[in-house]
């Protein structure tokens, strides 16, 4: 029997224009949605609704101050927010329903409508900090969904793993103190925005609840494979999270016009398994997956189906193919996993 899987799109994450030549277009998701609408796909997910998230929730990661700016963009022709985050006329409105989307994705996992969501919505979400917007983010959508599984589903724990090119700054700062929230991060490093150390693992009580993972370029399927396995799964296994939430992100496709990893479609599929066996374990198998950033556009449609069709159980990668990879990962990959260890280790019973 195949899995519910829930799906968000909406024709309205169209409206976030960005400038000609801009790598976050609405031509990504166009993409997307045409694969979902292909003969093998077609009829396979469940539609969840996107709503638009008002300024109280976007509030519980954001400064109102900043809500208010991004507001007043509305109406407005082209202007930015950073040197590469722009806003169009319907931005602030279309980032509200990426917000919206992705909470209604949580509560349609939380409430088992679905067993696992997927939102396909823009503009992406994982640099945008509380006071302000960032590398083509407005609002930090699964930051603010994660809140929400807090505050309104009444969850204790959520783990959060993030596998996009880019590190998270703004994921990582609105938990950095906090406990409920293991932030897990795999992205180039050093590479934009710059945060993502090793050292950064957290503060106060959130300490050992951060767990970087900075890489040079040329880490593939077999190497994410096992960073995953040797450093996520004993951690989130410890951890025991009531839900777990991805930024996925796809510009770590090995053609990706902007970074420098070679995962393929398949190993997308392999991570999302290491993923959901996290999921199964912990919380009933409870994932709500989010799109960050991914700007090889064939490559961010395969791999979002192989992702997709995994999610669902339509295909499944067994424990013999991951151990098999883990095997052969390139050895250059274990310094920076020992590296990794050795920083959140007093924090993890597991990998003592
Ligand atoms: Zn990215």
């Amino acid at each position: 029997m195949p899995l519910r899987t829930g799906i968000v799109k909406d024709e309205r994450y169209m409206r976030h224009e960005t400038s000609a030549f801009h790598p976050e277009s609405p031509k990504r998701l166009e993409a997307i949605y045409r694969m979902l609408e292909s003969p093998d796909m077609q009829g396979k997910f469940v539609l969840i609704e996107p709503r638009y998230a008002g300024p109280e929730e976007i509030g519980m990661i954001h400064e109102q101050w900043y809500i208010e700016v991004v507001a007043k963009t509305a109406g407005k022709p082209h202007t930015y927010l950073d040197a590469d985050t722009e806003t169009s006329p319907e931005s602030y409105e279309t980032a509200r329903l990426a917000v919206g989307g992705v909470c209604n994705a949580v509560d349609a996992v939380v409430k088992k409508e679905v067993d696992n969501a997927f939102a396909f919505v823009r503009p992406p979400g994982h640099h945008a900090e509380a006071d302000r917007g960032a590398g083509f983010c407005l609002f930090n959508n699964v930051a603010i969904g994660a809140m929400y599984a807090i505050n309104k589903l009444g969850l204790r724990k959520i783990l959060i793993v993030d596998w996009d090119l880019h590190h998270g700054n703004g994921t990582q700062h609105s938990f950095y103190d906090d406990p409920r929230v293991v932030y897990f991060s795999t992205h180039q490093y050093p590479y934009y925005p710059g945060t993502g150390s090793v050292q950064e693992i957290g503060r106060g009580r959130g300490k050992g609840f951060t767990v970087n993972v900075p890489l040079r370029t040329g880490p593939g399927d077999n190497e994410y494979v096992k960073i995953f396995r040797s450093i996520l799964q004993p951690v989130a296994l410890e951890f025991k999270p009531d839900l777990v939430m991805l930024s996925a992100g796809f510009d770590i496709y090995f053609k990706d016009p902007l970074g420098g990893m070679k995962v393929t479609p398949r190993g997308f599929a392999c991570l999302t398994r290491i993923i959901l066996n996290i999921a199964d374990a912990c919380c009933d198998g409870r994932l709500a997956v989010t799109l960050e950033g991914g700007y090889h556009v064939g490559g961010l449609t395969d791999s979002c189906k192989t992702v997709l069709n995994e999610m669902r159980g339509d295909t499944h990668v067994t424990e013999d193919e991951l151990k098999q990879m883990e095997a052969e990962a390139n050895p250059y990959i274990d310094k920076i996993i020992e590296a990794v260890k050795d920083q959140v280790r007093p924090y993890w019973k597991a990998l003592q």
